[in-house]
């Protein structure tokens, strides 16, 4: 058994997925692209939109970024998807969250065809993932799936609570660790005596979005703590879990900056080729 606290490093794992991507792409004459729509100008956007970018420009795909006016109408947002989708020179499409509360998310979602769905979030591609068919599938938890495998933690036999159960995390994140041989408990803001089930996790991912939600007594000695959360405070970014004071019963952990939230922007990386594949096969 170890006993030794180790780091899950997803900082270091992206720059070596992308790096693979780089060096296959670098090989191809056609070069995979991606459009990232935005609507609005959100501050946190911004960020992310700029970290796609950069991850794209330093793989060598083709970037688009479509800023559209916040007063847009959901027909107009839709008609800009239909033309991306029909445009044989995308690859990849992406609709920037949170959208204007006048336009319906799921439907916005579900308006990009699954093969260039490289958020994995459309019913399609969900559904996929839920048969245990190979499909784009959701950033975050495919990377916290990569994260694992490239740590050689193998999940099959362990329990594995999940906390959270968005769309985008939490309910895919059960899947896969479902389909990768783990038993998952999945809990949410319902679940009675939540700690009760922290405490018996080998492996504990939260996506809660509130600092700091996890403490020390909540969390048994040798665990895997997977941290999705992310809080901008003044302090700087706070993930779900009190980093400092859980991390020495962990067997493994992953930090806030630099744990899940590179994964993330990698795996998107990765889906951009893989839609490419999928449309050029
Ligand atoms: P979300 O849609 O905000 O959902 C939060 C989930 O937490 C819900 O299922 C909610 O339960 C549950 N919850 C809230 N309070 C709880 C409580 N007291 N006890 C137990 N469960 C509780 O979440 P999300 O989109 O998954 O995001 C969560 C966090 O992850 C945010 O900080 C977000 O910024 C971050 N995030 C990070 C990345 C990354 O790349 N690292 C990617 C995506 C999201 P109910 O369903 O019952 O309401």
């Amino acid at each position: 058994m170890r006993n030794k606290m180790e780091i899950l490093d997803g900082k270091k794992i992206k720059n070596e997925i992308l790096d693979e991507l780089c060096n296959e792409v670098k090989n191809m004459s056609e070069k995979p692209s991606l459009a990232v729509i935005q609507v609005g100008d959100n501050e946190a956007s911004n960020i992310y939109i700029k970290q796609k970018e950069k991850m794209a420009q330093y793989v060598g795909y083709q970037f688009h970024h479509i800023r559209l006016e916040d007063n847009i109408t959901e027909e107009e947002l839709l008609n800009e998807i239909d033309k991306l989708n029909k445009d044989i020179n995308i690859h990849g499409i992406l609709v920037q969250m949170p959208l204007p509360s006048h336009i319906n998310t799921n439907k916005v979602q579900n308006a990009v065809i699954p093969e260039k769905d490289v958020d994995g979030l459309s019913d399609m591609n969900a559904g996929m993932l839920f048969h245990g068919k190979d499909a784009l599938f959701s950033c975050t938890p495919y990377g916290v799936m990569e994260l694992l495998k490239r740590y050689n933690i193998n999940v099959e036999g362990k329990h594995a609570v999940v906390v959270g159960r968005s769309n985008l995390v939490g309910k895919p994140m059960s899947i896969m660790l479902t389909n990768a041989g783990a038993t998952v408990t999945l809990c949410h803001s319902k679940t009675k005596d939540l700690a009760k089930y922290m405490r018996d996790a080998d492996i504990l991912v939260v996506t809660v979005g509130k600092p700091k939600f996890v403490t020390e007594d909540m969390v048994r000695s040798q665990t895997i703590v997977i941290d999705v959360g992310i809080t901008r405070l003044e302090s700087g970014l706070c993930g779900d879990v009190d980093y400092e004071n859980v991390k020495d019963k962990c067997t493994y952990i992953t930090p806030v900056p630099g744990g899940v939230g590179p994964m993330t922007v990698a795996m998107l990386g990765k889906n951009v080729l893989k839609a490419y594949k999928m449309q050029r096969k």
